[in-house]
């Protein structure tokens, strides 16, 4: 069927001035002319390191940072092009769990009165009304009614995120950008919040854009994947078939980096020389040529293009040609 989500030539450029006369003197190029789609109640994982534009782009999904340029279909409308009244009913069914759901939560505020914000802002239902939709979402989430008179410092991290995903589940959304949610939370308990999730996608039809520092958390939750460098996306394809092919060198790099617990599948160890550099004037041609161990000459010269190599296999490198 058509692409729920459809996202087409997204940038995010961030002027930087300088100067007595504060002039435009460079420019942060967060996100470059990215282009993804996502089908109904699948996941798309999005990887980078920190500066890749990966938060940018969940976040312009929603509007909390507005873009540069581009377009984002959603049910049938651009995102990008709502007013005030489309975008609040938009709001209604595109939601964000983030990272770090403390700062989220209102520390003087009793966790039910946090998850029902929502639906007031929204003027659902009665007061009465609201009380019952939240303890059924606390108990959704695997919390407990008696949670919701109590404040954000009473809970653990694992607990705070369940309340997270409780806030943005409470006006029953259709999309979700999942924000790094399990990055904050120690390994025992980050694969208890991924089932969640999951078991919360099958129940209510969930499509999520699940965002991670890191291959190994996209891995268990993701149908398909996006790799991000330095605001562009340079491979996106099955979740079976990156782990089996990848194909860009910076996805071979990150996967090598993953821990095997099966000495027969260990990979060589690829160590990136240098850091991630600045996305501020990034690296002409292609913005990885500084790290990447295959280089060629046009790499620092022109940019590859992002390319169907395979059936739904796209990847953005010179090697393809
Ligand atoms: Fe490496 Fe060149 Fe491919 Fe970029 S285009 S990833 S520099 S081989």
């Amino acid at each position: 069927g058509d692409p729920f989500i459809q996202v087409s030539n997204l940038k995010k450029f961030y002027p930087v001035r300088g100067g007595v006369l504060q002039r435009v003197v460079a420019w942060v190029q967060a996100v470059d002319n990215v282009s993804f789609n996502i089908r109904q109640g699948e996941t798309l994982g999005m990887v980078g390191e920190s500066g890749c534009g990966k938060t940018t782009v969940g976040r312009t999904m929603l509007r909390l940072i507005e873009p540069t340029s581009g377009q984002a279909l959603f049910n049938g409308a651009d995102i990008f092009k709502l007013k005030d009244a489309e975008l609040k009913a938009m709001r209604r069914n595109i939601q964000i769990v983030f990272q770090d759901p403390y700062s989220s939560l209102d520390p003087r505020t009793q966790i039910g009165e946090q998850v029902l914000e929502g639906l007031k802002i929204h003027n659902i239902g009665t007061p009465s009304d609201r009380w019952d939709r939240v303890m059924e979402i606390l108990k959704t989430v695997g919390l407990e009614s008696y949670h919701a008179r109590r404040y954000p410092h009473e809970f653990s991290g694992g607990q705070r995120q369940r309340v997270g995903i409780a806030r943005a589940l409470i006006l029953r959304p259709q999309f979700i950008v999942c924000d790094e949610p399990v990055s904050a939370l120690d390994v025992s308990i980050q694969s208890q919040v991924l089932n969640l999730l999951k078991d919360l996608q099958k129940e209510f039809n969930l499509t999520y854009l699940f965002i991670a520092h890191n291959l190994s958390v996209v891995e268990h939750i993701s149908d398909r994947v996006a790799v991000m460098y330095l605001g562009k996306m340079v491979e996106l394809t099955g979740r079976d078939e990156l782990f089996r092919n990848p194909q860009h060198p910076y996805t071979q790099a990150l996967m090598s980096a993953i821990p095997v617990a099966d000495p027969r599948f260990k990979r060589k160890r690829i160590i990136l020389r240098g850091d991630v550099p600045s996305p501020v004037n990034p690296p002409k041609g292609c913005r990885f040529h500084p790290r990447c161990p295959m280089a060629m000459d046009v790499c620092a010269q022109q940019e590859p293009e992002f390319k169907e190599v395979s059936p739904d296999h796209w990847v953005a490198c010179w090697l393809m040609e």
